[in-house]
């Protein structure tokens, strides 16, 4: 760490911080991640992960790898972030809980903060969510997925399992029909009906798959083009869509829902995938309250066209964090983090260019500094280019 230079601590390891760190010249500052993750997660591969179609380690990088290839060194802190001051400019970490020796909290310093900490699943308040369903976000959920999804189908295998018992174990249920649950049915589909036929052919005509949707349609976001496509799709492979579903309660072994004719059914499952979208972290939502008059957005922070936190003008932030008019996707936050890199560069050179013509130059030299800063004076705003969609 140098003295003489501005310390960025970056939150994060996503997709947003990542690629920042990879682009972010450690020439002009010092560098501090934090991160309850110490890799990078390629999610759009993470589907295929919780069916062994890829190992889960060839979809994650080390920050420390990207670090290690930095000019000069960076410091990664695998630690949670809980609080941010925003006056006196800190904020504070805890351990993880699998390094927690004792329950510990250290403060962090920052001159700018970048803001990176993503998304949390949204569960509506849905009973029973947490403790019965599986999500599909980080590593552990797709470890979590394959165990079940291999436990439904060998306890299905056992002898002396009733008829009902296989139907619950082999239903395979997901809620939410935005892109990533229509992924992951398509994706289940393809490892049950036509990879597990071979290891278990008395298993494989049993196999079911529904998704449920509580809005008129699946993929709501998208064309009506891609919307008919799916569903024929679904029709042909034989996967249940249930729309203007929505899901009251989770309980161990079945799922209670309101169907469209207001009715309450009870829907018995093997598996549970819960993909309903995102909602704020605590972390976020703390800092939302901190600033009342600028912080309005309910669905993340509220940044401008530079990022810059509204309200705050140390910190900033990027990708599911935050509200804005781009979709939460990886493709954005990876353009913003290149982009953000991008600006903090030119921010140090015009904060430079100022310091010296502050400074009592000649007439030549002060032509030359001004002529200098004139060039990078005005910071271009985050612009997006869509190279579209992975989904
Ligand atoms: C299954 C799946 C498939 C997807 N497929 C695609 C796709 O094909 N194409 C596409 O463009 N997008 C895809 N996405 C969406 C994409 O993954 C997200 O939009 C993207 O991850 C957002 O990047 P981010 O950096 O904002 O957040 P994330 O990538 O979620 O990273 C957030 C980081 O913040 C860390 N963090 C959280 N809390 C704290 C804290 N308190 N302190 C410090 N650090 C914290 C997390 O550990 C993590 O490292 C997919 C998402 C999923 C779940």
């Amino acid at each position: 760490m140098d003295p003489d230079k501005k310390t960025i601590v970056v939150l994060g390891s996503g997709w947003a911080s990542t690629s920042f760190l990879k682009d972010i010249d450690t020439k002009y500052y010092n560098l501090i991640v934090i991160s309850p993750r110490n890799y990078f997660l390629f999610t759009p591969l993470l589907p295929s992960s919780t069916v062994g179609t890829v190992d889960l380690k060839s979809i994650i990088e080390p920050i420390r790898f990207t670090s290690r290839h930095k000019t000069r060194d960076i410091k990664v802190y695998e630690a949670e972030c809980t609080r941010i001051d925003p006056e006196n400019k800190t904020v504070m970490i805890k351990d993880v809980p699998s390094n927690k020796v004792k329950e510990s909290e250290r403060s962090v310093s920052y001159d700018y903060l970048v803001l990176g900490v993503g998304a949390r699943n949204s569960t509506f308040g849905v009973q029973g969510v947490d403790r019965y369903g599986c999500f599909l976000k980080e590593a552990k959920d797709a470890r979590k997925i394959h165990n079940r999804l291999m436990a439904c189908v060998e306890n299905a295998a056992l002898p002396g399992q009733s008829p009902e018992e296989i139907k619950r174990l082999l239903h395979m249920v997901i809620v939410g029909g935005g892109a990533t649950g229509i992924e992951y049915a398509a994706e289940l589909h393809d490892f049950l009906i036509d990879d597990l036929r071979t290891w278990y052919p008395e298993l494989a005509d049993k196999v079911k798959i529904s998704l449920v949707e509580a809005l008129p349609s699946v993929l709501p976001q998208f064309s009506q083009k891609l919307i008919k496509y799916t569903e024929g799709n679904f029709r042909k492979q034989d996967i249940t869509i249930h729309t203007k579903t929505m899901v009251k309660e989770v309980r161990e072994k079945e799922l209670v829902v309101k169907a469209p004719d207001d009715s309450i059914e009870t829907i018995p499952y093997g598996l549970l995938v819960w993909a309903t979208g995102n909602t704020t972290t605590p972390l976020v939502n703390d800092l939302i309250q901190k600033f009342p008059e600028t912080q309005t957005h309910k669905k993340g922070l509220v940044v401008d066209d530079w990022m810059r936190l509204k309200g705050c003008e140390d910190i900033y932030a990027f990708g599911d964090a935050t509200a804005t008019r781009y979709a939460p996707t990886g493709q954005v936050a990876s353009q913003q983090g290149k982009y953000l890199a991008r600006y903090f560069k030119q921010l140090y050179i015009r904060q430079a260019l100022e310091e010296q013509l502050k400074k009592g130059l000649g007439e030549k030299e002060k032509e030359k500094v001004e002529k200098k800063f004139e060039r990078v004076k005005e910071i271009k705003p985050f612009h997006y280019s869509h190279h579209g969609s992975l989904w």
